[in-house]
C-alpha cells in the first residue's frame, strides 16, 4: 500500500500517521520527493482500512499495490479451479452450456424443455421459481411448486438444475438444489452471500448491473470465506447509456478475469442483450473469447412465456447455435 502526503503536510502529523500505522503491525518507508512524502507500507497491509487512512487531512492518496482476493485471486491459487457438477464440468477448459427457461411455469413446459436442452448438449438446467422483478405486478415464480418442478425435470432427464435464491428465509428449499444463483440485484447482498456460502455448494454468481470487476470479486471473497469453494462467475450485461440493447455486454471481463482470478467465468447473453435476435451472435463472441460456459434462455412458446420472452430462443433455435457454440470451441482451441 503507498500513500502519498500532501505537498504542505506538517512533520508533526506526518509522524503521528507513520506512528498510527506502525501500530499495526505494518512497516512504513519514507521516500521524500521534491515536493511530497510517499509512504511505503509494507506487511500484511490487507487489514488496514485505506479510507482509515485517507482520513487524516495530510493524506492526498491511498493506492493498493495488490487486491484483498484472498482466496478468489490467481495469486492464491495459480490453477484454474474446475468446477465439478454431475457430469458437467467447468473451468480449466472445461466448457458448459446452462439453458431452461427465464421462469418455471409448468410441468409439461420444464420437463419438455429440460429434454429438449439435453438433447442439443446442454449439461445443466436453469429455471427461475423465485423471480426478482423490476415490477410487483409481474409474474413472481411459481415458488416451491416451481421448485419441485424443477426438481421432476431434473429427475427425469438427470440434468444439475441451477436456480435463483433471493432471500435468506429460502435456502432450506435450496438444500437440494444443485448449483445456487445469486441474480445481479442481489451480488452485493452480504447477509445472503454468507448464508449461500455456509452451504458449502456450487454457486453461480452474476455481476451487478452496475458492478465493477473488483466488486464481483469481492462478494466472491464473502462466498468463500463463508465456505464455498465452487463459485461461478457470471457476466450477464451491465447498465450503460445503450438505448437499443437490455444491458451492455461487457465480453473483455472474460479475458480480464481470467487474468484476476482461478474461478470459471460464464457468459449469459440473454440477459446481457435482451433480444433472441442478439443472443446467437453475442454467445458466439463468448464461446471464441475464452468463456468457461454459456446460460442461455430457452422457451417453446416465447410469445406466452411469462418472463423474459423476448429475449428466448426456441428450443429449434438453441439446438443450432449449440452446434456453433461448439464448433467456435473447436477453433478457439488453436
Ligand atoms: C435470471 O437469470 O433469470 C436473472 C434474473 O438474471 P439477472 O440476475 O442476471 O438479471
Ligand atoms: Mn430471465
Amino acid at each position: 500500500m503507498i500513500v502519498i502526503l500532501k505537498p504542505d503536510a506538517d512533520l508533526q502529523t506526518q509522524n503521528r500517521l507513520i506512528d498510527w500505522i506502525r501500530s499495526q503491525n505494518v512497516e512504513v518507508q519514507l521516500a521524500q520527493g521534491q515536493r511530497q512524502t510517499v509512504l511505503c507500507l509494507l506487511g500484511d497491509t490487507e487489514q488496514i482500512d485505506a479510507e482509515q487512512i485517507a482520513a487524516w487531512r495530510i493524506v492526498d492518496a491511498v493506492k493498493r499495490v495488490s487486491e484483498p482476493f484472498r482466496r478468489s485471486g490467481r495469486r492464491a491459487h495459480p490453477q484454474d479451479t474446475v468446477i465439478t457438477v454431475g457430469t458437467a464440468r467447468l473451468g480449466g477448459g472445461h466448457f458448459c452450456l446452462i439453458a431452461g427457461p427465464c421462469s418455471v411455469e409448468t410441468e409439461e413446459q420444464i420437463v419438455a424443455l429440460a429434454k429438449a436442452v439435453k438433447a442439443s448438449g446442454a449439461q445443466m438446467l436453469r429455471g427461475g421459481v423465485f423471480k426478482p422483478r423490476t415490477s410487483p405486478y409481474d409474474f413472481q415464480g411459481l415458488q416451491d411448486t416451481g421448485m419441485a418442478l424443477l426438481k421432476l425435470a431434473r429427475q427425469e432427464t438427470g440434468l444439475p438444475i441451477v436456480t435463483e435464491i433471493m432471500g435468506i428465509g429460502q435456502l432450506p428449499l435450496f438444500a437440494d438444489v444443485d448449483v445456487i444463483q445469486i441474480g445481479a440485484r442481489n451480488m452485493q447482498n452480504v447477509e445472503l452471500l454468507r448464508a449461500v456460502g455456509q452451504m458449502k455448494k456450487p454457486v453461480l454468481l452474476k455481476r451487478g448491473l452496475c458492478a465493477t470487476l473488483r466488486e464481483l470479486l469481492l462478494s466472491a471473497e464473502y462466498l468463500m470465506t463463508s465456505g464455498a469453494e465452487q463459485v461461478i462467475l457470471c457476466e450477464r450485461g451491465i447498465r450503460t447509456f445503450d438505448d437499443y440493447t437490455r444491458n451492455t455486454l461487457d465480453l473483455a471481463v472474460v479475458p480480464m478475469l481470467h487474468e484476476l482470478t482461478h474461478l470459471p467465468v460464464i457468459v449469459d447473453p440473454s440477459h446481457a442483450t435482451g433480444a433472441a435476435a442478439l443472443v446467437a451472435p453475442m454467445a458466439l463472441a463468448a464461446a471464441a473469447g475464452g468463456a468457461d460456459g454459456l446460460m442461455i434462455e430457452v422457451h417453446d412458446d416465447p410469445v406466452h412465456a411469462k418472463s423474459d420472452g423476448a429475449q428466448a430462443l426456441r428450443p429449434k433455435e438453441f439446438d443450432a447455435l449449440a452446434r456453433r457454440v461448439f464448433a467456435v470451441r473447436e477453433a478457439a482451441r488453436g
